[in-house]
């Protein structure tokens, strides 16, 4: 029978094996983190400093994110490289409906309101993505993730946590098999194909293998950025009409592209430890609210010579960063960062807008983020306040650095395989071909369909 490994069981590995579980094929998921339900135990004792649990294991690196699932083909990553319109939405369609046969909300409209506030934007020189959005919650997320690993066992996927892909196996340029640590111990497992969805957490690997096997790539470009906190009255006219809106903003002084990113409304700030340094991040949940929205205000750097490695330049920042934070990172209010001084925590507590996050160091970001990235914010807020009068007052507190570490890009065919090894795709994050939860189960379900079909098998999509 032919045989198939996935590595990663985030939403690429996982919605690929969903589709060639139908088929009667030989599938085993390998997953070096845990399963759901242990991550689950993990996440209740420890909240987001549950460690690697946080982002590895079944379900992978989203599972305790707000769940925001954004159904535009041009949202994180481009679908639309890939395959055209109509199949775009029919992939989404697909992803659509497993999330809701395992309890998501059905309905996801664009709100009547999107043209009228599109028309505003563009006005203020700002482009506005109107989408269909839903939001699962942090807190229901992981159910949705165990119905879905119910389903994948039930339909005869083998799926093998704490198991780490180590190498792959080839032969005549084809894969042949793969070698994986269990338990302490090394094994190798025979494979016709490979569908590989490390994810984030294993592109550091991927890179690795791009390396070995003289695979070709290229750095993405790397949003970064701040978190912004503001009371929910100043954005909940915006968040109604998307829970999670979509701005884009070229600034005018270097023509520098940023966006809005990861709406929080009534949600929380929290801080993400990397080990050499950390970030922020925000999410929301479905039974628990703050007074506070929060979102991500990201500028895209690309880099050129003779430094193309975008992550490197990230972690750098990051690192000043976290030691002008003293190990934490650094909340400013935006009327102190531009007086050009840094926020105490007096400062702060005679503002009205209390900070969700207060495991962190009141400074001066101006001591940490680049001069370029910083004064693309504070224009981009500027700008961003014609819209959403408000978001750049001098309460409005600014967390950083938040940044969104993009993955090497693998050049890859329209159907995920890549140039230089037969039978061995790509999919998802850690491959830089999608950027969130939807376009990643897309990019496994593209991978799944050329191997169904290469198996003169029958495909649902
Ligand atoms: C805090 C947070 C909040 C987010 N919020 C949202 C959101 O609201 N909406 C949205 O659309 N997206 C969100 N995202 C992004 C989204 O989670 C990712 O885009 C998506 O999970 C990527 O899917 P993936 O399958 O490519 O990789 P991942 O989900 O990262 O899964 C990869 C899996 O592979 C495993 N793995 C890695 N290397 C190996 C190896 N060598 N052997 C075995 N296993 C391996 C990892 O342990 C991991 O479980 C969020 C991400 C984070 C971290």
């Amino acid at each position: 029978m032919t045989k198939i490994i996935v590595v990663g069981a985030g939403p690429g590995g996982m919605f690929a094996s969903y589709l060639l579980s139908k088929e009667g094929l030989d599938i085993t998921l390998v997953e070096m983190g845990e399963d759901v339900a242990e991550r689950i135990k993990h996440i209740n004792n420890n909240g987001p400093s549950a460690g690697p649990n946080y982002i590895q294991g079944v379900g992978g690196s989203g599972t305790f994110s707000d769940g925001k699932i954004n159904l535009n083909p041009e949202i994180g990553g481009n679908m639309l490289e890939f395959v055209s319109k109509n199949d775009a939405e029919n992939l989404i369609n697909y992803v659509d409906a497993l999330f809701m046969k395992h309890g998501m909300d059905k309905k996801a409209e664009i709100h009547p309101k999107a043209r009228e506030l599109m028309r505003k934007a563009m006005r203020a020189g700002i482009k506005y993505i109107p989408i269909k959005q839903k939001h699962i919650g942090s807190d229901f997320l992981p159910k949705i993730v165990s119905g879905i690993k119910k389903e994948l066992e039930d339909f005869g996927v083998k799926i093998m946590v704490k198991t780490k892909a180590k190498d792959i196996l080839i032969s005549n340029s084809k894969i042949n098999g793969i070698n994986i640590e269990r338990n302490g111990k090394e094994e190798k497992l025979d494979a016709d194909y490979i569908i590989l969805a490390p994810g984030r957490a294993g592109s550091r690997w991927l890179l690795d293998l791009a390396t070995k096997f003289k695979l070709t790539y290229y750095y993405s470009p790397l949003d970064i950025g701040i978190r912004v906190e503001v009371p929910n009255e100043v954005m909940e006219e915006i968040t109604e009409i998307n829970w999670d809106p979509k701005f884009h903003i070229r600034t005018k002084k270097y023509d520098d592209f940023i966006r809005t990113f990861c709406t929080n409304p009534s949600g929380f700030v929290i801080t993400e430890n990397y080990g050499k340094f950390v970030s922020v991040n925000g999410h929301s949940m479905k039974n628990k609210f703050s007074n506070n929205t929060n979102f991500a205000f990201l500028v895209r750097m690309h880099l050129t010579e003779p430094v193309e490695n975008t992550t490197l330049y990230g972690e750098s920042v990051c690192k000043l960063a976290t030691t002008i934070g003293g190990g934490k990172a650094i909340l400013q209010r935006l009327g102190d960062l531009k007086k050009g001084r840094r926020s105490t925590w007096e400062r702060i507590n005679n503002s009205y807008v209390e900070p969700t996050n207060k495991d962190v160091t009141p400074g001066d970001l101006s001591m940490a983020l680049p001069a370029r990235i910083l004064e693309d914010l504070i224009e981009g807020l500027d700008m961003l306040a014609k819209i959403i009068p408000g978001v750049n007052e001098e309460t409005t507190l600014l967390y950083g650095p938040e940044i969104k570490f993009k993955s090497i890009r693998l050049t890859v065919s329209k159907k995920m395989e890549t140039k230089e090894i037969t039978n061995l795709f790509t999919v998802g994050d850690g491959a830089g071909v999608s950027g969130g939860i939807v376009t990643a189960g897309i990019t496994g379900l593209i991978a799944a369909r050329e191997i169904l079909m290469r198996e003169g098998k029958k495909c649902e999509i």
